[in-house]
């Protein structure tokens, strides 16, 4: 559903800004993150926990029993459900954590529908049982603001991949989860119906770079990279490799 080529599976909590853990503020850490891949195509679901307990699941794609299992061991009580895009592998297990939890549905942007009213169908293409369709309780645009527990994370609008695709981040915090946009030393496929590879790699330029290079991101597939990291190395989106490409 993805670009699937980086599968390894990792499984890690973090707290999300390394100055913490060197001791250089003496602010607790605002949340922590644990990364649970889920479904076939090793889907990097995140769950983010306030020092509450309070938790956002973000693409919770499948498998929703692993996904509320971390949940508990990670003692998150989960209160959100944010959705990058519409994509089965992303958005599958949402229907079925809302129902065990009680929480919200938050997100993708609403050109995201055909792609939500379609993940049944699409699981059964792929193959994967439970994948169900999803309606979000709320639409998300550029510039929304997302809340858990007094944390406020924001919205980026993000087109290429899909249509409506959104990119969430914690500005102070420096993490952004990105979906399909980017991943490390890639970027998200564009030959799905209404996908668009320019528009990808401009929501890149003009959405994710100006966040900064110590921005760290969670990608929907493989490890975790910064975008600045990316603006150097990236065989698709480099600063040298766009320079040299005519647009
Ligand atoms: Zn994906
Ligand atoms: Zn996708």
């Amino acid at each position: 559903m993805s670009f699937a080529r980086s599968t390894h599976s990792h499984k890690v909590s973090f707290l999300v800004d390394k100055r913490y853990q060197k001791g250089m503020s003496q602010t607790p850490p605002p949340f922590q993150v644990k990364v649970v891949p889920v479904t076939p195509f090793q889907q990097n679901c995140s769950i983010i926990r306030a020092p509450s307990g309070v938790a956002a699941v973000v693409d919770p794609g499948g498998e929703p029993e692993k996904i509320l299992k971390a949940a508990e061991e990670f003692d998150a009580r989960i209160e959100k459900i944010w959705l990058t895009h519409g994509h089965l592998d992303h958005a599958g297990g949402a229907e079925a954590i809302k129902r065990a939890t009680g929480a919200s549905i938050e997100g993708p942007h609403k050109e995201e529908i055909f792609w939500l009213e379609k993940i049944e169908e699409s699981a059964r293409k792929y193959g994967m049982p439970g994948g169900e369709n999803c309606m979000p309780d709320r639409w998300l645009d550029e510039g929304d603001v997302l809340t858990l527990d007094g944390l406020e994370f924001k919205t980026a609008f993000t087109p290429g991949h899909t249509p409506g695709h959104v990119v969430i981040y914690h500005e102070g915090a420096r993490i952004a989860f990105v979906g399909d946009v980017i991943f490390a030393g890639s970027v998200g496929r564009t030959d799905f119906p209404r996908g668009d590879q320019q528009t990808l790699i401009d929501s890149i330029i003009s959405k994710l770079w100006p966040l900064g290079d110590d921005m760290q991101f969670v990608p929907g597939h493989g490890p975790m990279s910064t975008f600045g990291k990316e603006r150097q190395t990236n065989p698709f989106v480099s600063d040298a490799v766009l320079a040299r490409t005519p647009r």
